[in-house]
Protein backbone atom coordinates (compact mmCIF):
# COMPACT_ATOMS: atom_id res chain seq x y z
CA UNK A 1 0.00 0.00 0.00
CA UNK A 2 1.33 3.50 -1.11
CA UNK A 3 1.35 6.34 1.57
CA UNK A 4 -0.96 7.61 -0.84
CA UNK A 5 -3.32 5.63 1.12
CA UNK A 6 -3.07 7.58 3.98
CA UNK A 7 -6.67 8.22 5.54
CA UNK A 8 -7.58 11.85 5.16
CA UNK A 9 -5.57 12.53 2.10
CA UNK A 10 -7.47 12.09 -1.23
CA UNK A 11 -5.56 11.53 -4.45
CA UNK A 12 -6.16 14.40 -6.87
CA UNK A 13 -7.99 11.83 -9.38
CA UNK A 14 -10.53 10.59 -7.10
CA UNK A 15 -11.30 14.21 -6.42
CA UNK A 16 -11.48 15.35 -9.55
CA UNK A 17 -13.94 12.31 -10.26
CA UNK A 18 -16.02 13.25 -7.69
CA UNK A 19 -15.99 16.88 -8.65
CA UNK A 20 -16.55 16.17 -12.43
CA UNK A 21 -19.34 13.58 -11.67
CA UNK A 22 -21.08 16.04 -9.42
CA UNK A 23 -20.77 19.20 -11.59
CA UNK A 24 -23.01 19.31 -14.76
CA UNK A 25 -22.43 22.07 -17.36
CA UNK A 26 -24.76 25.77 -17.32
CA UNK A 27 -27.88 25.38 -18.99
CA UNK A 28 -29.26 27.36 -21.79
CA UNK A 29 -27.70 29.11 -24.65
CA UNK A 30 -27.85 32.67 -26.60
CA UNK A 31 -27.28 33.57 -30.18
CA UNK A 32 -24.26 35.96 -31.08
CA UNK A 33 -22.85 37.61 -34.02
CA UNK A 34 -20.15 35.79 -34.98
CA UNK A 35 -17.98 38.65 -34.84
CA UNK A 36 -18.07 38.29 -31.09
CA UNK A 37 -18.25 34.62 -30.41
CA UNK A 38 -14.29 34.24 -30.08
CA UNK A 39 -13.53 32.23 -26.44
CA UNK A 40 -17.69 31.25 -26.40
CA UNK A 41 -18.41 27.68 -25.91
CA UNK A 42 -21.13 26.57 -29.13
CA UNK A 43 -24.13 25.54 -27.35
CA UNK A 44 -24.91 23.27 -30.32
CA UNK A 45 -22.62 21.43 -33.24
CA UNK A 46 -22.91 23.88 -36.19
CA UNK A 47 -23.32 22.42 -39.35
CA UNK A 48 -22.66 23.49 -42.81
CA UNK A 49 -25.39 25.44 -44.35
CA UNK A 50 -23.27 25.86 -48.00
CA UNK A 51 -20.69 24.03 -49.64
CA UNK A 52 -17.06 25.08 -49.69
CA UNK A 53 -16.05 25.88 -52.21
CA UNK A 54 -19.03 26.82 -53.32
CA UNK A 55 -17.63 26.15 -56.89
CA UNK A 56 -15.08 24.68 -58.80
CA UNK A 57 -12.16 27.01 -58.98
CA UNK A 58 -8.62 27.30 -60.20
CA UNK A 59 -5.98 26.43 -57.16
CA UNK A 60 -3.17 28.41 -59.64
CA UNK A 61 -2.64 31.02 -62.06
CA UNK A 62 -2.45 29.17 -65.24
CA UNK A 63 -5.02 28.09 -67.97
CA UNK A 64 -7.87 25.64 -67.90
CA UNK A 65 -8.41 23.24 -70.34
CA UNK A 66 -9.77 19.91 -71.62
CA UNK A 67 -6.91 17.63 -71.67
CA UNK A 68 -7.93 15.38 -75.21
CA UNK A 69 -7.32 19.06 -76.72
CA UNK A 70 -3.39 18.56 -76.43
CA UNK A 71 -3.36 15.53 -78.11
CA UNK A 72 -3.08 17.40 -81.44
CA UNK A 73 -0.27 18.98 -79.95
CA UNK A 74 -1.12 22.33 -81.49
CA UNK A 75 -1.50 25.61 -78.95
CA UNK A 76 -4.74 26.36 -77.75
CA UNK A 77 -5.83 29.83 -78.47
CA UNK A 78 -7.60 31.68 -75.48
CA UNK A 79 -10.79 32.04 -75.39
CA UNK A 80 -11.41 34.01 -72.00
CA UNK A 81 -10.33 34.93 -68.78
CA UNK A 82 -11.60 33.73 -65.38
CA UNK A 83 -10.69 35.85 -62.24
CA UNK A 84 -11.44 35.74 -58.34
CA UNK A 85 -14.70 37.23 -58.50
CA UNK A 86 -15.18 38.18 -62.07
CA UNK A 87 -15.95 34.77 -63.20
CA UNK A 88 -16.26 33.65 -67.21
CA UNK A 89 -19.66 31.54 -67.66
CA UNK A 90 -18.84 30.64 -71.38
CA UNK A 91 -18.66 27.13 -71.50
CA UNK A 92 -15.30 25.75 -72.93
CA UNK A 93 -15.34 25.59 -76.64
CA UNK A 94 -13.13 22.49 -78.01
CA UNK A 95 -9.39 23.30 -78.94
CA UNK A 96 -9.39 26.52 -76.57
CA UNK A 97 -8.28 27.07 -73.21
CA UNK A 98 -9.40 29.77 -70.92
CA UNK A 99 -6.55 32.01 -68.90
CA UNK A 100 -7.34 31.27 -65.17
CA UNK A 101 -6.30 32.83 -61.99
CA UNK A 102 -5.80 31.38 -58.62
CA UNK A 103 -9.55 31.34 -57.09
CA UNK A 104 -11.06 31.43 -60.38
CA UNK A 105 -14.59 29.59 -61.29
CA UNK A 106 -13.59 26.69 -64.18
CA UNK A 107 -15.30 26.95 -67.63
CA UNK A 108 -17.70 24.02 -67.89
CA UNK A 109 -16.09 21.27 -69.73
CA UNK A 110 -12.11 21.95 -68.64
CA UNK A 111 -10.91 18.90 -67.18
CA UNK A 112 -7.50 20.34 -65.28
CA UNK A 113 -5.71 23.72 -65.46
CA UNK A 114 -1.85 24.38 -65.99
CA UNK A 115 -0.12 26.65 -64.45
CA UNK A 116 1.09 29.50 -66.05
CA UNK A 117 4.90 28.75 -65.68
CA UNK A 118 4.22 25.37 -67.61
CA UNK A 119 2.67 26.82 -70.12
CA UNK A 120 4.09 29.09 -72.96
CA UNK A 121 2.31 32.18 -74.72
CA UNK A 122 2.76 31.96 -78.65
CA UNK A 123 0.63 34.40 -81.41
CA UNK A 124 -1.17 31.02 -82.43
CA UNK A 125 -2.06 30.23 -78.59
CA UNK A 126 -0.77 28.97 -75.75
CA UNK A 127 1.63 25.58 -76.11
CA UNK A 128 1.84 23.37 -73.26
CA UNK A 129 4.31 20.88 -73.20
CA UNK A 130 2.84 18.06 -71.42
CA UNK A 131 -0.63 16.25 -70.67
CA UNK A 132 -1.54 17.27 -67.19
CA UNK A 133 -2.95 14.93 -64.89
CA UNK A 134 -7.13 14.67 -65.06
CA UNK A 135 -8.38 17.03 -62.63
CA UNK A 136 -5.05 18.76 -61.62
CA UNK A 137 -4.47 22.17 -60.12
CA UNK A 138 -9.03 21.98 -60.20
CA UNK A 139 -10.49 22.89 -56.53
CA UNK A 140 -13.59 20.86 -56.45
CA UNK A 141 -16.78 22.25 -54.79
CA UNK A 142 -17.14 20.70 -51.23
CA UNK A 143 -13.92 19.65 -51.09
CA UNK A 144 -13.41 21.87 -47.15
CA UNK A 145 -17.01 21.08 -46.50
CA UNK A 146 -20.62 20.10 -47.97
CA UNK A 147 -23.78 20.75 -47.23
CA UNK A 148 -24.76 19.85 -44.07
CA UNK A 149 -21.37 18.47 -42.56
CA UNK A 150 -20.67 19.34 -38.59
CA UNK A 151 -18.28 22.22 -38.58
CA UNK A 152 -18.15 22.19 -34.28
CA UNK A 153 -19.52 19.67 -32.27
CA UNK A 154 -21.12 20.90 -29.53
CA UNK A 155 -18.84 22.27 -26.04
CA UNK A 156 -16.59 23.35 -28.33
CA UNK A 157 -14.37 26.83 -27.47
CA UNK A 158 -14.30 28.61 -30.48
CA UNK A 159 -10.69 30.00 -31.67
CA UNK A 160 -9.85 32.18 -34.39
CA UNK A 161 -9.29 29.60 -37.22
CA UNK A 162 -12.45 28.24 -35.92
CA UNK A 163 -13.98 32.32 -36.82
CA UNK A 164 -12.51 31.61 -40.46
CA UNK A 165 -14.20 28.04 -41.08
CA UNK A 166 -17.66 29.82 -40.17
CA UNK A 167 -17.05 33.03 -41.82
CA UNK A 168 -16.13 31.08 -44.99
CA UNK A 169 -19.99 29.02 -44.94
CA UNK A 170 -21.87 32.55 -44.33
CA UNK A 171 -22.49 31.71 -41.03
CA UNK A 172 -23.43 35.34 -39.14
CA UNK A 173 -24.59 34.11 -36.07
CA UNK A 174 -23.50 31.64 -33.47
CA UNK A 175 -25.65 29.78 -30.72
CA UNK A 176 -23.35 29.50 -27.40
CA UNK A 177 -23.48 28.66 -23.75
CA UNK A 178 -24.42 31.61 -21.33
CA UNK A 179 -20.75 32.79 -20.00
CA UNK A 180 -19.85 31.21 -16.86
CA UNK A 181 -20.24 33.79 -14.10
CA UNK A 182 -17.60 33.87 -11.47
CA UNK A 183 -16.87 35.11 -8.05
CA UNK A 184 -13.80 35.44 -7.34
CA UNK A 185 -12.82 36.93 -3.45
CA UNK A 186 -9.40 36.22 -1.22
CA UNK A 187 -9.86 36.14 2.07
CA UNK A 188 -6.79 37.50 4.56
CA UNK A 189 -6.46 39.92 7.30
CA UNK A 190 -2.79 40.13 6.38
CA UNK A 191 -3.41 41.20 2.51
CA UNK A 192 -2.92 44.43 1.55
CA UNK A 193 -3.00 46.07 -2.26
CA UNK A 194 -0.07 47.06 -4.07
CA UNK A 195 0.52 50.63 -3.28
CA UNK A 196 -0.88 50.29 0.11
CA UNK A 197 1.67 50.28 2.92
CA UNK A 198 2.69 47.16 4.84
CA UNK A 199 2.14 46.83 8.54
CA UNK A 200 4.55 44.21 10.70
CA UNK A 201 2.75 41.21 8.85
CA UNK A 202 1.30 42.11 5.80
CA UNK A 203 1.42 41.01 2.61
CA UNK A 204 0.04 41.74 -1.01
CA UNK A 205 -2.61 40.07 -2.21
CA UNK A 206 -0.62 38.27 -4.56
CA UNK A 207 -3.43 35.61 -5.72
CA UNK A 208 -6.02 37.33 -7.03
CA UNK A 209 -4.28 39.03 -9.75
CA UNK A 210 -3.23 35.95 -10.96
CA UNK A 211 -6.68 33.90 -10.72
CA UNK A 212 -8.48 36.79 -12.44
CA UNK A 213 -6.26 36.74 -15.28
CA UNK A 214 -6.51 32.45 -14.94
CA UNK A 215 -10.10 33.10 -15.55
CA UNK A 216 -10.70 35.95 -18.10
CA UNK A 217 -8.41 33.63 -20.24
CA UNK A 218 -10.94 30.74 -20.09
CA UNK A 219 -13.49 33.10 -21.17
CA UNK A 220 -15.64 33.50 -17.74
CA UNK A 221 -17.24 36.59 -16.31
CA UNK A 222 -15.43 37.04 -13.78
CA UNK A 223 -17.13 39.10 -10.57
CA UNK A 224 -14.17 40.25 -8.29
CA UNK A 225 -15.27 41.05 -4.66
CA UNK A 226 -12.07 41.99 -3.51
CA UNK A 227 -10.37 41.01 -0.21
CA UNK A 228 -12.74 39.93 2.47
CA UNK A 229 -11.36 39.73 6.09
CA UNK A 230 -10.58 36.71 8.22
CA UNK A 231 -14.36 37.39 10.08
CA UNK A 232 -17.26 35.34 9.56
CA UNK A 233 -19.93 37.90 9.40
CA UNK A 234 -17.99 39.46 6.73
CA UNK A 235 -16.93 36.63 4.75
CA UNK A 236 -20.91 35.25 5.22
CA UNK A 237 -22.21 38.55 3.39
CA UNK A 238 -19.95 38.42 0.77
CA UNK A 239 -20.45 34.69 -0.15
CA UNK A 240 -24.54 35.82 -0.23
CA UNK A 241 -23.67 38.10 -2.47
CA UNK A 242 -21.48 36.11 -4.79
CA UNK A 243 -24.06 33.13 -4.86
CA UNK A 244 -27.25 35.44 -5.68
CA UNK A 245 -25.27 36.48 -8.42
CA UNK A 246 -22.86 34.05 -9.77
CA UNK A 247 -22.72 30.16 -11.28
CA UNK A 248 -19.78 29.58 -9.26
CA UNK A 249 -17.48 31.12 -6.44
CA UNK A 250 -13.36 31.17 -6.50
CA UNK A 251 -11.95 32.05 -3.14
CA UNK A 252 -8.53 31.83 -2.04
CA UNK A 253 -6.84 31.51 1.50
CA UNK A 254 -8.48 30.72 5.09
CA UNK A 255 -9.80 26.71 4.23
CA UNK A 256 -6.23 25.29 5.74
CA UNK A 257 -7.23 22.89 8.83
CA UNK A 258 -7.19 24.64 12.20
CA UNK A 259 -7.96 28.31 11.26
CA UNK A 260 -10.79 27.56 8.86
CA UNK A 261 -12.89 26.90 11.44
CA UNK A 262 -15.36 29.80 10.96
CA UNK A 263 -15.21 29.27 7.06
CA UNK A 264 -16.09 25.88 7.58
CA UNK A 265 -19.39 27.31 9.98
CA UNK A 266 -20.31 29.92 7.44
CA UNK A 267 -20.11 27.66 4.58
CA UNK A 268 -21.85 24.93 6.27
CA UNK A 269 -24.53 27.34 6.89
CA UNK A 270 -24.76 28.61 3.03
CA UNK A 271 -24.50 25.30 1.78
CA UNK A 272 -22.64 22.18 1.38
CA UNK A 273 -19.04 21.84 1.51
CA UNK A 274 -16.62 19.45 1.74
CA UNK A 275 -12.72 20.01 2.72
CA UNK A 276 -10.28 18.10 0.92
CA UNK A 277 -7.32 16.92 1.85
CA UNK A 278 -5.68 16.34 -2.03
CA UNK A 279 -2.52 14.16 -2.01
CA UNK A 280 -0.79 16.55 -4.04
CA UNK A 281 1.98 19.25 -3.20
CA UNK A 282 1.42 21.79 -2.81
CA UNK A 283 -1.85 22.83 -2.35
CA UNK A 284 -3.18 20.78 -0.01
CA UNK A 285 -6.44 21.95 1.15
CA UNK A 286 -9.16 22.71 -1.10
CA UNK A 287 -13.08 23.01 -0.34
CA UNK A 288 -15.65 22.17 -2.81
CA UNK A 289 -18.95 21.77 -2.67
CA UNK A 290 -22.44 23.86 -3.30
CA UNK A 291 -24.32 26.69 -1.96
CA UNK A 292 -27.96 27.78 -2.44
CA UNK A 293 -27.49 27.85 -6.07
CA UNK A 294 -23.46 28.45 -7.20
CA UNK A 295 -20.63 26.19 -6.95
CA UNK A 296 -17.86 26.52 -4.82
CA UNK A 297 -14.01 25.87 -5.00
CA UNK A 298 -11.84 27.29 -2.46
CA UNK A 299 -8.07 27.28 -3.10
CA UNK A 300 -5.36 26.77 -0.53
CA UNK A 301 -3.64 31.06 0.42
CA UNK A 302 0.29 29.91 -0.38
CA UNK A 303 1.10 31.72 -3.78
CA UNK A 304 1.84 28.57 -6.02
CA UNK A 305 -0.42 26.30 -4.39
CA UNK A 306 -3.27 28.70 -5.62
CA UNK A 307 -2.34 28.54 -8.91
CA UNK A 308 -1.55 25.02 -8.91
CA UNK A 309 -5.00 24.02 -7.72
CA UNK A 310 -6.48 26.10 -9.97
CA UNK A 311 -4.61 24.50 -13.17
CA UNK A 312 -5.64 21.00 -11.49
CA UNK A 313 -8.62 21.28 -10.57
CA UNK A 314 -10.73 24.95 -10.76
CA UNK A 315 -9.95 25.10 -14.13
CA UNK A 316 -11.27 21.66 -15.28
CA UNK A 317 -14.49 22.41 -13.06
CA UNK A 318 -15.02 25.71 -14.96
CA UNK A 319 -14.50 23.48 -18.75
CA UNK A 320 -17.19 21.42 -17.08
CA UNK A 321 -19.71 24.15 -16.09
CA UNK A 322 -19.55 25.79 -19.75
CA UNK A 323 -20.02 22.10 -21.36
CA UNK A 324 -16.59 21.83 -22.61
CA UNK A 325 -15.25 17.57 -23.09
CA UNK A 326 -12.41 17.10 -19.72
CA UNK A 327 -9.57 17.65 -20.88
CA UNK A 328 -6.38 17.50 -18.27
CA UNK A 329 -3.20 19.80 -18.81
CA UNK A 330 -1.35 18.41 -21.99
CA UNK A 331 1.41 16.21 -20.97
CA UNK A 332 4.90 15.81 -22.40
CA UNK A 333 7.98 13.13 -21.32
CA UNK A 334 11.12 14.76 -20.78
CA UNK A 335 14.50 13.78 -19.07
CA UNK A 336 15.60 15.43 -15.93
CA UNK A 337 19.23 17.14 -15.78
CA UNK A 338 18.47 17.86 -12.37
CA UNK A 339 18.24 15.94 -9.16
CA UNK A 340 14.79 16.55 -7.72
CA UNK A 341 13.73 16.28 -4.09
CA UNK A 342 10.84 13.88 -3.56
CA UNK A 343 9.37 11.52 -0.79
CA UNK A 344 6.41 8.91 -1.38
CA UNK A 345 3.37 9.84 -0.12
CA UNK A 346 1.86 12.61 -2.30
CA UNK A 347 1.90 13.86 -6.02
CA UNK A 348 4.77 16.52 -6.67
CA UNK A 349 4.08 19.46 -9.08
CA UNK A 350 7.89 20.61 -8.95
CA UNK A 351 7.92 23.64 -10.92
CA UNK A 352 10.38 22.94 -14.12
CA UNK A 353 11.44 24.71 -17.43
CA UNK A 354 11.06 22.21 -20.30
CA UNK A 355 13.41 22.70 -23.95
CA UNK A 356 13.56 20.77 -26.90
CA UNK A 357 17.22 19.83 -27.71
CA UNK A 358 18.90 17.66 -30.95
CA UNK A 359 18.68 14.06 -27.72
CA UNK A 360 14.87 15.50 -26.92
CA UNK A 361 12.67 17.23 -24.44
CA UNK A 362 15.15 17.75 -21.36
CA UNK A 363 13.54 19.97 -18.00
CA UNK A 364 15.24 21.66 -15.16
CA UNK A 365 13.88 22.49 -11.69
CA UNK A 366 12.87 26.24 -12.16
CA UNK A 367 14.34 27.20 -8.96
CA UNK A 368 16.15 24.96 -5.97
CA UNK A 369 13.51 25.80 -3.69
CA UNK A 370 10.56 24.55 -4.48
CA UNK A 371 8.38 26.04 -1.33
CA UNK A 372 4.82 27.13 -1.98
CA UNK A 373 5.16 30.74 -1.48
CA UNK A 374 8.02 30.89 -3.86
CA UNK A 375 6.24 32.38 -6.42
CA UNK A 376 9.71 33.04 -8.37
CA UNK A 377 9.52 28.98 -8.96
CA UNK A 378 5.83 29.56 -11.18
CA UNK A 379 7.48 32.85 -13.46
CA UNK A 380 9.95 31.09 -14.24
CA UNK A 381 8.88 27.65 -15.37
CA UNK A 382 6.77 26.53 -18.30
CA UNK A 383 5.87 23.46 -16.89
CA UNK A 384 4.96 21.16 -13.76
CA UNK A 385 7.29 18.36 -13.33
CA UNK A 386 4.35 16.08 -12.35
CA UNK A 387 6.42 13.38 -10.10
CA UNK A 388 4.12 10.59 -9.42
CA UNK A 389 2.64 9.74 -5.44
CA UNK A 390 4.45 6.79 -4.77
CA UNK A 391 8.06 7.65 -6.04
CA UNK A 392 10.45 8.87 -4.35
CA UNK A 393 14.35 10.66 -4.95
CA UNK A 394 15.20 11.54 -8.67
CA UNK A 395 17.90 11.78 -10.19
CA UNK A 396 19.73 13.22 -13.38
CA UNK A 397 19.15 11.39 -16.10
CA UNK A 398 15.72 9.85 -15.19
CA UNK A 399 12.40 10.04 -17.33
CA UNK A 400 9.84 12.25 -15.81
CA UNK A 401 6.35 13.63 -16.93
CA UNK A 402 5.48 17.39 -17.72
CA UNK A 403 2.38 19.01 -17.12
CA UNK A 404 2.38 21.86 -19.26
CA UNK A 405 0.53 25.02 -18.03
CA UNK A 406 1.93 27.74 -20.54
CA UNK A 407 -0.49 27.33 -23.69
CA UNK A 408 -3.37 25.54 -21.88
CA UNK A 409 -5.70 28.47 -22.54
CA UNK A 410 -4.76 28.87 -26.27
CA UNK A 411 -7.36 25.95 -27.10
P1 LIG B 1 -4.27 30.44 4.22
O1 LIG B 1 -4.61 29.45 3.15
O2 LIG B 1 -5.28 31.52 4.37
O3 LIG B 1 -3.96 29.76 5.49
O4 LIG B 1 -2.94 31.15 3.75
C1 LIG B 1 -1.75 30.44 3.60
C2 LIG B 1 -0.60 31.39 3.29
O5 LIG B 1 -0.87 32.05 2.05
C3 LIG B 1 -0.40 32.48 4.29
O6 LIG B 1 1.00 32.70 4.42
C4 LIG B 1 -1.08 33.67 3.68
O7 LIG B 1 -0.57 34.90 4.13
C5 LIG B 1 -0.80 33.46 2.23
N1 LIG B 1 -1.86 34.05 1.41
C6 LIG B 1 -3.19 33.92 1.60
N2 LIG B 1 -3.88 34.60 0.70
C7 LIG B 1 -2.97 35.21 -0.11
C8 LIG B 1 -3.08 36.07 -1.23
N3 LIG B 1 -4.27 36.44 -1.71
N4 LIG B 1 -1.94 36.51 -1.81
C9 LIG B 1 -0.73 36.13 -1.32
N5 LIG B 1 -0.57 35.31 -0.26
C10 LIG B 1 -1.68 34.86 0.36
MG1 LIG C 1 -5.69 33.13 5.59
Amino acid sequence: MGCSDKPGLQPLDAGLDQLLTRITPLEGSETVALTNSLGRITAKAVRAETPVPAWDNSAMDGYALRRADLLADKPLPIQGRSLAGQPYTEPLKPGYCVRVMTGAVLPAGCDAVVMQEEAEVSDDGVVFHKVPEEGNNIRHAGDDCRVGDRLLPEGHRIRPQDLALLASVGCAEVSVRPRLKVALLATGDELRQPGEALNVGDLYDSNRPALYALLERLGVQVHDFGVVADDPDALREVLQQADASCDLIITSGGVSVGEADYTRQVLGELGEIELWKLAIKPGKPLAFGRLNRSWFIGLPGNPVSSLVTFHLVAARAIRRLQGQPDQPLAQLTAVTTDALHKTPGRMDFQRGVWRQTEHGVEVRSSRTQQASHILGSMTEANCYIALEQDRGPVEPGETVTLWLFDGLFAD
